[in-house]
């Protein structure tokens, strides 16, 4: 599988833009692109997934992990330009896109072959779980409920490999213990602390990062 951050608070990758927020790209051969949340910008997120060679029209699942538009700012421009994706959102989340599928979640649902949402956490925010060689890559928005939490739900569905995406003011760092690969985006308050504990596992994230596994 390979997941390409599209947007995010840092760039890592010449030419391409800024913005408060967060949205990535999951390719898995069993199933067509899933968007993991639009960020809060159409035009910015557009114009990313220009520059890095993503049809945004061959999106066939879009998840969006919590309602603050920072994630789902994005998402109206995606839809004008792809028809028929179908989107995931927390239950607690309301939307309405006459003739768009959505489907709400509560408990953990498998979206494709490797891709799981672990379910709405703390009546706010779902975070993704998907199954690679090496074990589970968890996928999350800001983690509100929590990154201890959304690693103990993950870890249902097997071994955790890694984690990337926001840790917003996460610091109990030795719930990382044991991972191999950790990567800080976006809203993640105490970047630099995780680089300096887990200089092995981390990984620095921002827009134009391209992960495979
Ligand atoms: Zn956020
Ligand atoms: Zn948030």
């Amino acid at each position: 599988m390979k997941i390409t951050v599209v947007y995010d608070n840092c760039s890592i990758k010449q030419g391409l833009k800024t913005g408060w927020g967060f949205s990535s790209l999951i390719e898995t051969e069993d199933a067509p692109p899933l968007l993991f949340d639009t960020g809060a910008d159409g035009a910015t997120l557009l114009y990313n997934m220009k520059q890095l060679g993503i049809d945004p029209s061959r999106i066939g699942v879009i998840v969006i992990s919590h309602h603050h538009g920072d994630h789902t700012g994005g998402l109206s421009a995606i839809l004008e330009v792809n028809t028929h994706a179908v989107i995931y959102v927390p239950s607690s989340t309301v939307v309405r896109l006459p003739g768009r599928k959505v489907i709400q979640v509560s408990r953990s649902v498998q979206i494709s072959e490797t891709v799981f949402s672990i379910g709405e956490l703390k009546n706010m925010e779902q975070s993704l779980a998907i199954k690679t060689v090496k074990g589970i890559l968890v996928v999350t928005g800001c983690s509100h409920p929590g990154v201890r939490e959304i690693l103990d739900a993950a870890s249902r569905l097997g071994q955790i490999y890694g984690i990337i995406g926001g840790f917003h003011g996460f610091h109990d760092f030795s719930r990382l213990d044991g991972l191999s690969l950790i990567c800080p985006c976006h809203c993640t308050q105490y970047k630099s602390e995780l680089e300096s504990l887990f200089p092995e596992q981390h990984l620095e994230c921002g827009a134009g990062l391209e992960l495979e596994l």
